[in-house]
Formats: structure tokens, C-alpha cells, sequence
């Protein structure tokens, strides 16, 4: 004997509602009235996120472009009375690891090279498989875009970290610390990851997903 199978899940957008985006109310939308707005916070009301693909791709590509001079150029430029250094991201967690910072190098390291780009990979890889209407593990992918989504606040560590540094050094001696152009490609990068991953529509992964759920069901009801 077959397990009774669990009811196809009800989303709103098979029962024609909108989610409003600013203020979450469920609203229904009159019919033929075209676009139309929430009625408690008179945002405009969209079913998915529009032409979230495509401006997710504008940022990722951005970024993508940008994260070379942020890893290129310097990020830090320290000086004293007898020499001046350039760092960039990486040279600066050599300079900080040989220095005997290890944990700050490692800081460093996973805060400014590996976070970012672990978020773009994942972040291509949605975007990919959305466009691709692809129907592979919708439940990993959206646990994957809830952790890139989680981890984006900690990105502008290395920020902070160059922020400290500068500090610290200016107080202790004669040197001066500046930020690079580095830097500000590396913000330029981090901004634009975060803007691609408020701009992608996770619920596109349910909706091929979902269609192909129903596909499935309807053969085998006609097989049945
Ligand atoms: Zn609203």
C-alpha cells in the first residue's frame, strides 16, 4: 500500500494574491485593473521581484568586473620618515600573518577574499539556475541564498579592519595609513554583491520547481 501523499502546497500566487514587498500584507489585487498598489502602504504590487534575472546579472557582472582592482590595486598605503608601502588585500594578510597578526591575517583573509567571493559564486550559480529553469534541489538553493544573505553584513569587515589598523598605527608612532584605491573598488564590490542579492527573487527557484512538480503529478495521474 502507497503512503498517502502530502496536499500540493498553496501559494498565494496560484490564488492570485500579492505579497505587498514594503510591508508584507497579502493583497488582492482587482481584476483588470493593470498595476496596482498596496492598499495599506500604497507600494506598487508585483507578483515577482521585476526583471530580477536581468538586474541581478548587471550587479554580478559589476562586481565580477571590480573585484580585480579590488584584489590588484592597494588597499593600504603606509608610510613613515623612511619608506612608503603599498599593500594590497593579499599582501596585506602576508604582511600581517609574517608580522606574528595571525588571527587578524586570518580575519582578513576570510572577511575580504574568501566571503565575497564565495557570495558571488553562489550568487551565479542561483542566478544561473533560475535562468536555466533549472529544477535541481530547490531547498539547498534557497538555504544557499539565505546564507549569502546572512553573511552580507559581514563583508565590510575588512573596512573596519583598515579603520583599526589606521587608528591603531597613527597613535602608536609616526606612520600614516591611508586607504587605497583598493578600497574603494573593494566597497564598490561589496555594495554591488548586496544589491544583486536584494534584486534576485529566491522564490523563482519554487517556481520551475513547482511547475515541474505539477507536470510530474499530471503524467502520473494520466499513467494512473
Ligand atoms: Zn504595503
Amino acid at each position: 500500500m502507497s503512503e498517502p501523499r502530502p496536499p500540493p502546497p498553496v501559494t498565494a500566487a496560484a490564488r492570485g494574491l500579492l505579497r505587498c514587498h514594503a510591508c508584507d500584507l497579502l493583497c488582492q489585487p482587482l481584476a483588470g485593473a493593470g498595476a496596482s498598489n498596496c492598499p495599506r502602504c500604497a507600494a506598487p504590487l508585483h507578483q515577482r521581484i521585476p526583471h530580477s534575472i536581468r538586474k541581478t546579472w548587471a550587479f554580478l557582472l559589476a562586481a565580477m568586473i571590480l573585484y580585480i582592482p579590488a584584489n590588484l590595486l592597494p588597499i593600504m598605503r603606509s608610510s613613515s620618515f623612511f619608506s612608503v608601502r603599498d599593500d594590497t588585500i593579499l599582501s596585506g594578510v602576508v604582511y600581517l600573518w609574517i608580522g606574528g597578526s595571525r588571527m587578524l591575517a586570518l580575519l582578513v583573509f576570510v572577511a575580504s577574499i574568501v566571503i565575497p567571493l564565495f557570495k558571488l559564486l553562489a550568487l551565479v550559480l542561483l542566478t544561473l539556475s533560475v535562468q536555466l529553469r533549472s529544477t535541481w534541489q530547490p531547498r539547498q538553493r534557497t538555504r544557499m541564498y539565505r546564507l549569502v544573505e546572512a553573511i552580507g553584513r559581514w563583508s565590510m569587515l575588512d573596512i573596519y579592519v583598515v579603520a583599526l589598523l589606521v587608528a591603531l598605527v597613527q597613535v602608536q608612532s609616526f606612520a600614516r595609513i591611508e586607504a587605497g584605491q583598493g578600497a574603494a573598488a573593494f566597497g564598490a564590490v561589496v555594495v554591488l554583491t548586496l544589491l544583486a542579492a536584494n534584486s534576485f527573487d529566491p522564490r523563482l527557484i519554487w517556481d520551475y520547481a513547482e511547475r515541474q512538480n505539477m507536470n510530474n503529478k499530471h503524467t502520473e495521474t494520466n499513467l494512473d
